[in-house]
């Protein structure tokens, strides 16, 4: 499709036939006067004064439980950077989309006017009692990290900043089929990380919760390899700086295992993939071009297990396969956080789901034969129906097992059927 009419057909999509992409609809009755006594004044009156008593009652009488709210100051908007926070509103509508229909969650898209990061803090506390949970939104780092340290500590409902634990979540899922694939170990293979920010940060600190280690890993931002005596460096880039006395890309990559591309495109060369050792491992993830383009890496080396954070290749790393269920499950056992327990436990389900037969139904939507595990396929596929099954119990029990669950699930085959509907 032509530039031209994908933009055309995009401003239609969210211009027509009423402006953007969500609304409220009412799920109670309303249609008599006694309906509307009920759902109003005078009748209303009863579950506040209830939930007076005992405010853990507003997850029985209102919607708080099944609301999150997906919050930007548009600083860090998809590869756009800082637009502003009305220019971000159409991608927040965008994920409150993906909330309904992938986990029937309802998101409502906050966009704050301010870069300032007390203020920040602040208004999304006043404004916490009303959702179930928070989902931060591309914000920029380094202040990304901070306004979530703070959020995570200060609130009782589960926050997650999705830039950095959505990728970090759907990466290492990938990461552990193609070790496992190429049978390598987490313990053992040399990573390069491409980029030091929000994303990066947190998939690098992920993969050493699974075992990678930190010897082995070399980070680089905007100015090479990441020494440890290097000057100036901020507390992030501090926790992966290197040993290493070497500076470029092209020193890193070789003898690499694993290459994690979290930064801009087109910086990786076929000259650094062939300096890699054997079944090279590249997530070249960069949007919307990647640090090399999958047709080329492919060229380069046939041996190479490659994802791309594109749709239009094999092995998307895509965050919708992680937030919809993650918050699902959250939710569910009214979790207060979303914990590490939590994201390896998505992780390790991602990983398994993966590997099982896939679906008819999942072919079909992806215009494929047969897919299976293999290197072109070691994440599910989004459209995949047995994912908010499988996903959300996962998180869920590893919320209870951790001690941050305030209602625990004891039927877990209704909780299923239940996920199903
Ligand atoms: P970010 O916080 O702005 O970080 C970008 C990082 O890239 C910075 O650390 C920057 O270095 C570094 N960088 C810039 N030029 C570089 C170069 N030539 N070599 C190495 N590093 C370089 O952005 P982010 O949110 O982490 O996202 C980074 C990239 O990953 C974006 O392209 C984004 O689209 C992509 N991403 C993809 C997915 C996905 O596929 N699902 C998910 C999240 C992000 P300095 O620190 O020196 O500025
Ligand atoms: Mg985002």
């Amino acid at each position: 499709m032509s530039k031209e009419k994908t933009r055309k057909d995009a401003l239609n999509y969210h211009s027509k036939p009423q402006p953007g992409k969500i609304k409220v609809v009412p799920t109670k009755p309303y249609a008599t006067q006694r309906d509307l006594a009920l759902a109003y004044s005078p009748g209303v009156a009863e579950p506040c004064l209830e939930i007076k008593k005992d405010n853990d009652k507003v997850y029985r009488y209102t919607a708080k439980g099944n609301i999150v709210a997906i919050i930007s100051n548009g600083t860090a908007v998809l590869g756009l950077g800082d637009i502003g926070p009305e220019a971000s509103k159409p991608v927040m509508e965008g994920k409150s989309l993906l909330f309904k229909i992938f986990a029937d969650i309802d998101g409502i898209d906050i966009e704050l006017d301010t870069k300032d990061v007390d203020k920040f803090v602040e208004t999304v506390k006043i404004i916490a009692p009303t959702f179930g949970g928070i989902n931060l939104e591309d914000i920029k780092a380094p202040e990304a990290f901070e306004i979530e340290r703070r959020l995570k500590e200060e609130l009782d409902i589960p926050v997650m900043h999705d830039d950095q634990h959505g990728t970090a979540i759907i990466s290492a899922a990938a990461l552990l089929n193609a070790l496992e694939l190429t049978g390598k170990d987490i313990a053992k293979v040399r990573i390069v990380i491409s980029g030091a920010g929000a994303a990066a940060v947190s998939c690098t600190r992920l993969y050493k919760a699974f075992g990678a280690k930190g010897e082995n890993i070399v980070m680089l931002d905007s100015k090479g390899v990441i020494r440890k005596d290097r000057e100036g460096l901020s507390t992030e880039k501090l926790e992966f700086a290197s040993d290493r006395k070497i500076d470029t890309l092209e020193e890193a990559m070789e003898k690499a295992d694993v290459f994690i591309g979290l930064s801009i495109a087109d910086i990786v060369t076929p000259e650094m993939l062939r300096s890699m050792t054997k079944n090279p491992i590249v997530f070249a993830m960069a949007n919307p071009d990647p640090e090399i383009s999958y047709a080329l890496a492919c060229k380069t080396r046939d041996d190479i297990i490659m994802a791309t954070g594109r749709s239009d290749h094999p092995n998307q790393v895509n965050n919708v396969l992680g937030f919809p269920f993650i918050f699902r499950g959250a939710l569910d056992v009214r979790a207060t956080s979303i914990n590490e327990a939590m994201k390896m436990a998505a992780v390790k389900a991602l990983a398994r789901l993966a590997k099982e037969p896939v679906p008819e139904q999942v072919n079909i939507a992806y215009g494929e034969t047969r897919l299976t595990f293999g290197k072109d396929y070691i994440i599910p596929k989004p459209f995949d129906p047995r994912l908010i099954a499988e996903i959300p119990p996962a998180v869920a029990q590893a919320a209870m097992e951790s001690g941050v669950a305030k209602e625990p699930i004891t039927d877990w085959e209704h909780y299923k059927e239940e996920l199903l509907q």
